[in-house]
């Protein structure tokens, strides 16, 4: 597979036709959360943050850039460190999604799973305050039937652990292998291979299809019109 012929129409029918619930990662297929307010920007501020507190960030992570790996190594380090970064994080991601850019047919997408029945769930790291707020923003929260953002007392079990969607399998009562899960990291992928869903990978930039796919997702896609094209072909 090369990144500029990709397709996957078949195989992306035969897997939406029995996917009755759709788990959608947010930051990326739904919207770009930190198109207005740089990643980098708050992954510093949590930075002096963790210093502040007397910690000291590992060397690999001075200009790491991303936010939720400060969060991820904090979970790992101290409980109570943990829970002041991920509630810096959560304030600084509610202030993102005010100037997040919507991603080009997430919203026909969204319609399109509302129109043939199958409910959606947002499934993501970023924390639910940011997606819900969005959601809000935009006037799409009447498309989502359910947001299941990172746990505020788990910050230890984002993805690619499988929790938050065992979590969101377990509202939409739904199985792992009537539900497909759409994203755009690799993270994504290892954590709906773990949950035993269907994975879409949605490869947003160019070199994701062979990391998505190399990933062992069940299909990729460059842009969600293919989703919202198979979906209403079934
Ligand atoms: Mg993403």
């Amino acid at each position: 597979m090369t990144e500029h012929a990709v397709d996957d129409s078949g195989k992306l029918t035969a897997l939406l036709s029995q996917a009755r619930y759709i788990l959608l990662d947010f930051d990326g297929p739904v919207c770009k959360v930190f198109a207005g307010l740089p990643a980098h920007e708050i992954a510093a501020e949590l930075q002096d943050l963790v210093v502040s507190r007397g910690f000291d960030l590992p060397v690999e992570l001075h200009h790491t850039g991303d936010p939720l790996a400060i969060l991820r190594w904090a979970a790992d380090e101290d409980d109570d460190l943990a829970q002041v970064v991920d509630k810096a994080l959560t304030d600084a991601e509610v202030r993102a999604v005010a100037t997040a850019e919507p991603t080009p047919g997430a919203r026909e997408f969204l319609e399109a799973c509302q129109a043939t029945g199958r409910p959606v769930a947002i499934v993501s790291n970023n924390s639910s305050e940011a997606i819900r707020a969005y959601l809000n923003r935009t006037a799409l929260t009447s498309l989502v039937a359910h947001v299941e953002g990172r746990d505020h007392q788990r910050p230890d079990q984002m993805k690619p652990s499988p929790y938050l969607l065992f979590r969101a399998l377990s509202v939409g009562r739904e199985a792992p292998t009537v539900a497909a899960f759409v994203g755009d990291s690799v993270t994504d992928v290892q954590a709906g291979n773990r949950a035993r869903v269907m994975t879409i990978g949605f490869a947003n930039k160019l070199g994701k299809v062979s990391q998505l796919s190399g990933a062992g997702s069940a299909a990729v896609v460059r842009k969600l019109t293919e989703l919202t094209e198979s979906i209403a072909r079934l």
